[in-house]
């Protein structure tokens, strides 16, 4: 099959991903074998081709936004049919025996796999995955929308139940891609009122077609108090003004897996019951909850379409902020 393997991380202007010949894998006990159509790429596969994630598997294939079809069922896998279309996110597996599997965190697993960082991803024609991790794309999406869902969808949802955000509550988001574009429109339907910090006219135009009340630099102030605040973009230094923007008793989430160091701060802005979380992955359940609500609202995504040959223009392009929505890369050669 044709993919793109990552040898060694590099800056991404050097382009590192090589498009070539890879051997086809082949579905495992429990597995499913599936032809890709379109992968998602997420801020945390420019994490990982950059090496701000220690490499784990090398080569690897990056990509965990996927969505393909069943091509083939391994021993045992009778979940779904061959040719179900189904959705491959960055949680590729959980031991299921761990404490925090046991109790119910399997987010948290101690030992898990990640799709497209410790095991091969979707930057390729097939990939395999266990069929209990997999999720059945709802109808109504098409293949190339379905593909933000399945992390920047998952995590932005994810982000959002650990705000605590309610109905009628005022919410931020700073950096404004591919996750704070689809979480808008879920607070948005549930009647939460979106401020959006982010760099760049693009990105902030888009937030405010999508119902958010307010656009503005990442460095400026929102102009209320705020029960919450997610922070997507990368980066440490926008945790103090974020925090400066809470109302008491207010929830920073922290929604990325890699982030620049935090600068230190008065303790004035964590006083009066502030609360800062980070998110960690996903569980199941939340890649469940979120692709029935997804398809409920429906949530529309947009993308930005890269042959899968291209993917180091397509991280180039989402590292320089070129990307509007989500860029997704089309698998099929
Ligand atoms: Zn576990
Ligand atoms: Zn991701």
């Amino acid at each position: 099959m044709k993919a793109c393997l990552l040898r060694s991380p590099a800056p991404v202007e050097k382009n590192p991903l090589e498009f070539t010949d890879a051997f086809d894998p082949k579905p495992g006990k429990g597995e499913v074998l599936v032809r890709v159509k379109m992968c998602g790429v997420c801020r945390t596969d420019l994490h990982v081709v950059e090496g701000e994630l220690p490499a784990r598997k090398s080569p690897v294939i990056p990509g965990h936004q996927i969505v393909g079809v069943v091509e083939e069922r391994g021993e045992g896998a009778r979940r779904f049919a061959t040719g179900a279309r189904v959705g491959i996110p960055w949680l590729h597996s959980a031991d299921l025996t761990c404490e925090y599997c046991r109790a119910g965190m399997e987010n948290l697993c101690d030992h898990p796999a990640f799709t497209g960082y410790t095991v091969d991803g979707g930057y390729a024609e097939y990939v395999t995955a266990p069929e209990a991790f997999v999720y059945p794309i709802p109808e109504g999406f098409r293949d190339e929308h379905a593909a933000p869902l399945l992390c920047a969808g998952i995590i932005g949802f994810r982000s959002l139940r650990l705000s605590g955000i309610k109905r009628g509550g005022r919410l931020a988001f700073y950096g404004f891609g591919s996750a704070a574009h689809v979480a808008t429109q879920i607070a948005r339907h549930w009647g939460v009122e979106v401020y959006a910090c982010t760099r760049g006219v693009k990105h902030q135009q888009l937030a405010l077609e999508l119902g958010a009340v307010w656009a503005g630099e990442a460095s400026a102030a929102p102009p209320v108090k705020l029960d919450a605040a997610i922070i997507f973009a990368p980066a440490g230094e926008l945790v103090p003004p974020a925090l400066a923007a809470l109302k008491k008793g207010g929830v920073l989430v922290l929604g990325g897996i890699h982030m620049s160091p935090i600068p230190s701060f008065d303790y004035d802005l964590l006083y009066q019951e502030r609360v800062i979380r980070s998110v960690a992955n996903n569980t199941r359940q939340d890649g469940e909850d979120f692709l029935r609500v997804a398809a409920e609202i429906p949530v529309r995504t947009q993308t930005t379409l890269f042959a899968l040959r291209d993917a180091n223009r397509a991280l180039n392009d989402l590292k320089g902020d070129r990307i509007n929505g989500a860029a997704v890369l089309d698998c099929i050669q």
